[in-house]
């Protein structure tokens, strides 16, 4: 998507370890124009799927996925990275996250993940897809349907991209980046 590879060519920052910092428009503080374009994009690029429900992971997804729940008039619901002690009824699983060297649990509701839910992802970035399977696993102890992953940022050369649509999933990335070496932002065409 042309507008989004623009502000990143103009604003995204390279960090040692293939990080892209994107703070000033996605991550921190955010361009609600940009983010209604982007939402559009998904809803035009998922347009032959039949959708019933939005999902994201906590915190970053959360902007993108409401934007696109709000267009297609669809319910948001995010995964949790805490396990609230009110709740039950919880799926779990774990995460490794490399941004942060960690793992961690992210859980869901099965009041707002269920049998038969056809479950449209959407976040902000996709690296190794570490996040992505970890949202396979809740959608599929839900007895739910994941039709497609939606991702503002693929950058291809941590292949978790590759594994997905290897998986036959329907992946739509609105920009994908080759290559961070030696801290160059390099967007394919
Ligand atoms: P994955 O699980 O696919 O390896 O990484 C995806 C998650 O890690 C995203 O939800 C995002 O929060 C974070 N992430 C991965 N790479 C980057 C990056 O280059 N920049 C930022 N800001 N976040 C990233």
């Amino acid at each position: 998507m042309k507008a989004l590879k623009e502000r990143i060519m103009r604003d995204g920052k390279c960090f040692e370890g293939g990080i892209l910092k994107v703070d000033s428009f996605i991550n921190h503080q955010m361009d609600p124009i940009l983010m209604k374009s982007m939402a559009v994009e998904f809803v035009r690029r998922f347009a032959s799927t039949k959708i019933n429900k939005v999902m994201t992971i906590e915190a970053s997804g959360i902007a993108p996925a409401i934007m696109v729940g709000y267009l297609l008039e669809l319910p948001v619901v995010f995964a949790k990275k805490k396990k609230p002690s009110t709740m039950e009824n919880m799926l779990t699983t774990t995460v490794y996250s490399f941004t942060k060297d960690r793992t961690y649990d992210v859980c869901v509701s099965k009041d707002y993940l269920c049998p038969g839910d056809r479950v449209l992802f959407i976040d902000d970035f996709l690296a190794n897809g570490n996040a992505a399977k970890g949202i396979i696993d809740l959608v599929r102890k839900a007895g739910a349907e994941l039709v497609g992953m939606g991702f503002l940022i693929e950058k291809s050369f941590q292949h978790g991209g590759d594994y997905l649509r290897e998986q036959g999933i329907h992946v739509e990335s609105l920009a994908i980046i080759e290559s961070l070496d030696n801290c160059q932002i390099k967007i394919k065409e």
